[in-house]
């Protein structure tokens, strides 16, 4: 989208004010919680598609909250109502939790970003535990018992965040390399093989694999999520 440079330049004179706001707010509940969430860096951009993210210090990845000017900012024609704006930065530091946080075995049962996990974390601050922007949602009284014991399954309304930066993730996490040449690996069709060669494609890593006489060329994820399924399953004999 093309921004008009006028409110582009109104936007970044706003910056200051909601660095302010964050910083505070951010600052009230590391105390509540004895975290230092406050310290991490924040930045602003213009992003349409996302409202925030939190970006866990991984790899190569810095460390960082980020929202969308365009979304936030005060002056744009659609503002965020102020609790919506507080839930949205809720929203992210329940993120920043997830990541900093010992979270008790049972608020683990439900994996991804937006899991049980992170609903455990929303209930302990007050944000609205849904992955998904709705106008109001930070002012309703949210039923955090219900909502940690069933999936949210809402999907017609626009994601608050780190959809991209979520696909990114998966897509670096596929294309690592978890194996080394003349590694062992076991199919679960052609049974134990040695790892020949390795091939690192954008998204996915090949493996071609010595299986007596045959070479077979499998993709890392398939052969790891095989690998995984099967230690489960003999886990309940
Ligand atoms: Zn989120």
């Amino acid at each position: 989208m093309n921004i008009d440079n006028n409110l582009r330049h109104l936007l970044e004179n706003e910056t200051k004010i909601h660095l302010a706001e964050i910083r505070f707010l951010y600052q009230k509940l590391d105390r509540q919680l004895g975290l230092n969430g406050a310290r991490v860096p924040i930045t602003f951009g213009f992003d349409t598609d996302r409202l925030g993210a939190y970006t866990p210090g991984f790899g190569q990845d810095e460390e960082e909250f980020h929202f969308s000017l365009l979304f936030i900012g005060y002056c744009v024609a659609k503002p965020l109502s102020k609790d919506d704006r507080i839930d949205l930065y809720k929203h992210e530091y329940a993120h920043y939790m997830q990541y900093n946080m010992d979270i008790p075995d049972k608020y683990n049962w439900q994996p991804g970003i937006h899991g049980s996990a992170w609903k455990y974390c929303c209930s302990l601050i007050g944000a609205a535990p849904t992955p998904y922007y709705k106008a109001g949602e930070g002012l309703i009284k949210h039923d955090y018992d219900k909502v940690l014991k069933k999936k949210i399954t809402d999907k017609s309304i626009p994601i608050r965040d780190t959809y991209s930066r979520e696909q990114e993730y998966r897509k670096k996490k596929n294309s690592t390399v978890k194996f080394n040449i003349n590694d062992d690996v076991n199919h679960p069709k052609f049974g134990k093989g040695t790892i020949e060669h390795i091939e690192q494609l954008e998204g996915s890593v090949r493996l071609h694999v010595r299986f007596g006489e045959d070479l077979k060329k499998i993709d890392q994820k398939w052969l790891l999520q095989a690998n995984l399924k099967k230690a489960g399953a003999s886990r309940h004999i």
